[in-house]
């Protein structure tokens, strides 16, 4: 991976240290072995020490609460900075059947957000961004029950809106033009679409360049550039906004491409669940290998999402950044280590949200799952614990079990990872 959150240091604390309930998670393995218990006050990891070494908390009776806050124990949990979701397209959640989510009317279309967000959440992703087609037949409905949702939601998810017009460029533009200034008034998060749909794609960024420019948002694209020159004439007109700058999905991305997007510090977001981890392992001479492994050779900035959930484009899609994870290891080639960074520390910075690291100071932003290894929570870690903003957000136990003619040595009951 091109950056690390080595050497992050904590950033400024939004609720000052001391304020706020105080959390205390006791006996969590970490990624590198330690056992700890972590003292979470506010919405800041406070100290995280050996198991015993922060004090004594009162124990809550019986299994601890979704609501409540004091003690709780993580034995038999791995404990990770929570994970981020960076590309999502909730507005056409749940809604396999092409065209099906036109019959929505506002209501529905807030609850569908809703629960695309939640069942993200769900998976650990305490901060999501989703994409949202403003213009055309649309208008601002869709942003609305988006910006409706994202309110809803707060104390549990962030939820950052992209507000995506078809059009910006000539007389066909106009009206994408002035959606998208409206859409950013009225609070999209960023301003993205796909250039590549524009008959002038450059023409388009340039739009997009200036509005981002008055709004102060950042940038957050569609291209799938299949021609190289193309890919640096997109590349070269978002250069003046690069920093805030996020390129995806990138699935038809032209030969020598990593290169242009790596020596103009590019960002890029893949979706893996859409075929970026597809490919040869050992491909003969002239066929290109898979996206990730390319992106990641080539030293890209690169961080990976969901994509769509359960939509026209994937039926099946999931908005685990675990599942993520696990296809960016298993066919991108990446290393358990990097694949979770992929999902985690690089999709925050991507969101423009500050570092995450189970260390005093970081934001409380934490996900609990059952097991003993990054390995194994990407192989299948089921039961898991949310915290976001210090709270305790979320709780998924799965318990499996066997019937009783199992003849082998097995267990009655078994929790499973
Ligand atoms: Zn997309």
């Amino acid at each position: 991976m091109s950056e690390s959150s080595e050497g992050a240091q904590p950033p400024p604390a939004v609720n000052p240290l001391g304020h706020g309930p105080v959390l205390l998670l006791t006996g969590a393995r970490l990624v590198d072995g330690r056992v700890v218990d972590v003292r979470i006050s506010g919405d800041r990891i406070q100290a995280v020490g050996t198991v015993g070494s922060l004090g004594p908390m009162p124990a809550l009776p019986g299994q601890p609460s979704v609501t409540t806050g004091a003690r709780i124990d993580l034995s038999g949990y791995l404990l990770l900075p929570a994970p981020a979701e960076p590309h999502g397209h909730y507005d056409s959640a749940f809604c396999a059947a092409p065209g099906a989510d036109r019959a929505d009317g506002p209501a529905d279309l807030v609850r569908r957000v809703t629960e695309a967000a939640l069942t993200s959440l769900g998976y650990g992703a305490t901060a999501q961004r989703t994409h949202v087609r403003i213009g055309d037949a649309h208008g601002l409905g869709r942003l609305e029950a988006v910006l409706m949702a994202r309110q809803a939601l707060r104390g549990l998810a962030e939820v950052q809106a992209v507000a995506m017009p078809r059009l910006l460029t000539g007389l066909a533009g106009a009206d994408g033009r002035a959606q998208l200034r409206e859409a950013l008034k009225l609070g999209a998060d960023a301003a993205g679409g796909c250039p590549d749909l524009d008959p002038d794609p450059v023409g388009y960024i340039q739009v997009l360049l200036a509005a981002a420019a008055d709004a102060d948002c950042p940038i957050d694209l569609h291209t799938n550039a299949a021609d190289q020159a193309q890919l640096a004439r997109l590349v070269g007109a978002l250069a003046p906004h690069r920093p805030r700058v996020l390129l995806g999905p990138c699935t038809a991305l032209p030969a020598g491409g990593s290169t242009v997007l790596a020596t103009a510090g590019m960002r890029v977001v893949c979706l893996p669940q859409n075929g970026a981890c597809t490919g040869l392992e050992d491909p003969p001479a002239g066929l290109r290998p898979s996206l990730v492994r390319e992106l990641a050779h080539a030293r890209v900035a690169l961080t990976a999402g969901g994509g769509g959930l359960r939509d026209a484009s994937n039926p099946v899609g999931r908005a685990d950044p675990l599942d993520t994870a696990r296809l960016l290891a298993a066919g991108g080639g990446l290393s358990p280590e990097s694949a979770y960074d992929a999902v985690s520390t690089q999709a925050r910075a991507a969101l423009g949200l500050p570092a995450v690291r189970v260390d005093a100071g970081f934001p409380a932003e934490l996900l609990a799952v059952r097991g003993d290894t990054l390995d194994g929570a990407l192989a299948g870690g089921h039961s898991r614990l949310v915290v976001h903003c210090g709270r305790v957000v979320s709780r998924t136990s799965a318990v499996r079990e066997f019937a009783d003619t199992v003849t082998l040595a097995l267990p009655r009951q078994h929790t499973q990872g």
